[in-house]
């Protein structure tokens, strides 16, 4: 097991999860079998009660882990599917060893953060980065540890003393170390200090780096790169330079251009490992296919707008996975992505009076966009903005993609608008509302006073019902007969009210394994009007994009038939 450690300095937030996910990717292209760990120094046991509007989405796993985003791209980059104990964060660090010291396990003696604390990290990892996380159901070669903030801070220290000395009980041959530093400009200039101080921080705390990865909004200057690699101690052929480019997808050889392999793999003895030609040439198709879409993505020019109306749109990390998503699909459809982001507050009639320009913005947005997606999201705030959207779509035969609240929001426009039950809402905006006619309610069986981890979560299968061959979700999906799909929710459609909506039309296409519970939703005869209760966006590939995604890019491009006519719809429907 070779172990390639990724922290970060000056700055947080410039890139070190892409950064790691495209050398994870790059490992992959030689063959390798790759896996990652991502290290989180905050209390939290994991990201689920962390509010998105401060730290991003909350990603989801298989297993029901509520993880931090950056887990999000090494699936999506690598093609692999992890666990939550790919995830550490402090508190679980901490909570596992005061387990151990209240079962009497330390025989006695002082519990200390040296050396039971940075014990514990240090076997946490080793014991992970063994879990297979591909279909090869191997044992991974290559283990990317990213070290979430910036080294120097409190936080990490345990985990930057766990690293140090990591490296010693693997051995040198075995642990490479990428530090992710920022090359400001100012003035012109590209200024080299920061990266300085935050090497020297890095080697007093006793790590060398292996190579430095500068993030700069233009190109590096050799000058530049020299300085750095002068003041900081390593070669020129150390020093990576990652400017800004088109999109992230572009980093992976951005990286391989300035031969980082080729010292990776010397740092890591693994110049002269034979693989067996089959993964040698998984590995070389992969890149090739990757080279591949990122240039045909370059050449496409048509664009495709879609107004994302969400409640959590000032930090666009919110929506991280859904982002990513409709990338996916752009490029799989030749389009040239534009979000439009709109704060469903603003769609609302409040909106109108107290701030008329800010209305009338958003409106404009979504009228003018080709499709209309509504993401998930918890509370009542924003709620009436959109319902008000998904009127709009559905009136007017706009393209529309409702995941999980946004299934939900769908429901409830249908049942006030179409139904008649003009009151009608979920009962997470109005526990008091009446039952009857209430459009969404508390699933029975999940708690509903504890909030860490006691969602619905998770991997769970949808069946599509019989007679659902006209359904668009089930022909993209290949015409599967279930799918596997990772859910995030407390609530879901009245049980009750499930006939009345689809007399009038609104057909719920797919349910769980008892039938009792709704998951996808779809308008028959309009141009494309679907919900999921679970989150496609969790499972998005880039090179195999999440179908409901698709649906919405495809019909809002005007080109639905033609991807439902090509012959690589198939899914696998199994996990
Ligand atoms: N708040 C809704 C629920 O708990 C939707 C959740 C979501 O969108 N992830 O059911």
């Amino acid at each position: 097991m070779k172990y390639v450690v990724v922290s970060g300095g000056v700055i947080s937030g410039i890139g070190k999860g892409v950064l790691a996910s495209s050398t994870g990717l790059l490992f992959k292209t030689l063959g390798f079998r790759v896996t990652s760990i991502k290290i989180d120094p905050y209390m939290n046991i994991d990201a689920g009660t962390m509010s998105p509007l401060e730290h991003g989405e909350c990603f989801v796993l298989n297993d029901g882990g509520e993880v931090d985003l950056d887990l999000g791209n090494y699936e999506r980059y690598l093609n692999i599917t992890l666990t939550r104990d790919h995830n550490i964060t402090t508190g679980k660090i901490y909570s596992h060893v005061i387990e151990k010291e209240r079962n009497g396990d330390y025989l006695g003696k002082t519990v200390q953060v040296v050396p039971h604390i940075t014990n514990a990290i240090q076997d946490w990892v080793e014991r992970v980065s063994r879990v297979p996380v591909d279909d090869s159901g191997l044992e991974p070669e290559i283990c990317i540890v990213e070290l979430g903030g910036t080294v120097g801070d409190i936080e990490s220290a345990p985990f930057v003393e766990a690293l140090r000395q990591f490296q010693f009980r693997v051995g040198p041959e075995n642990f490479a170390l990428i530090h992710v530093s920022l090359v400001p400009v100012i003035h012109g200039e590209q200024k080299t200090k920061p990266t300085q101080a935050a090497i020297k921080d890095l080697r007093s705390l006793g790590l060398t780096p292996d190579m430095i990865a500068c993030r700069c909004q233009e190109e590096l200057e050799a000058g530049t790169i020299e300085k750095i690699g002068m003041f900081c101690h390593v070669g020129p052929n150390q020093v990576i330079a990652v400017h800004d480019v088109n999109s992230t997808y572009h980093v992976p050889l951005l990286l391989k251009e300035q031969k980082m392999m080729k010292y990776l793999q010397k740092k890591l003895a693994l110049e002269n490992v034979q693989l067996p030609t089959e993964a040698l040439s998984k590995g070389e198709q992969l890149l090739i296919k990757w080279r591949k879409l990122t240039s045909s993505h370059d050449k496409s020019f048509e664009s495709v707008t879609i107004a994302l109306v969400g409640k959590y749109t000032h930090l666009k990390d919110s929506y991280l996975s859904v982002i990513k998503s409709l990338e996916h699909a752009s490029m799989k459809c030749h389009r040239r992505l534009k979000i439009e982001w709109v704060e469903s507050t603003d769609l609302e009639e409040e909106t109108k009076i107290s701030n008329l320009s800010n209305y009338h913005k958003a409106w404009h947005y979504v009228c003018q966009a080709d499709g209309i997606l509504v993401p998930g999201g918890f509370g009542s705030r924003g709620i009436e903005g959109m319902v008000a959207a998904a009127k709009y779509a559905r009136e007017n035969d706009v393209p529309y993609l409702g995941i999980c609240l946004g299934l939900q929001i769908a429901v409830i426009e249908f049942v006030r608008n179409v139904l008649g039950y003009e009151k009608s809402t979920s009962m997470e905006f109005d526990p008091e509302t009446d039952e009857a006619t209430a459009s969404v309610v508390y699933m029975p069986d999940v708690d509903q006073i504890k909030l860490g981890g006691t969602m619905r979560l998770g991997i769970h299968e949808t069946k599509f019902v019989a007679d659902t061959d006209w359904s668009v979700l089930k022909k993209l999906y290949g015409g599967a007969s279930s799918v596997y799909e990772r859910h995030r929710h407390r609530y879901e459609v009245n049980p009750k009210l499930v006939g009345e909506i689809e007399a009038k039309g609104l057909k719920f296409i797919g349910k769980d394994e008892t039938e009792q519970r709704m998951e996808m939703l779809e308008l028959k005869g309009h141009k494309f009007l679907c919900g999921t209760q679970y989150h496609p966006e969790y499972i998005s590939k880039v090179l195999d994009p999440s179908r409901p995604f698709v649906g919405l890019i495809a019909s809002a491009s005007g080109i639905l038939e033609d991807i439902l006519s090509s012959d690589d719809l198939d899914y696998k429907g199994e996990f």
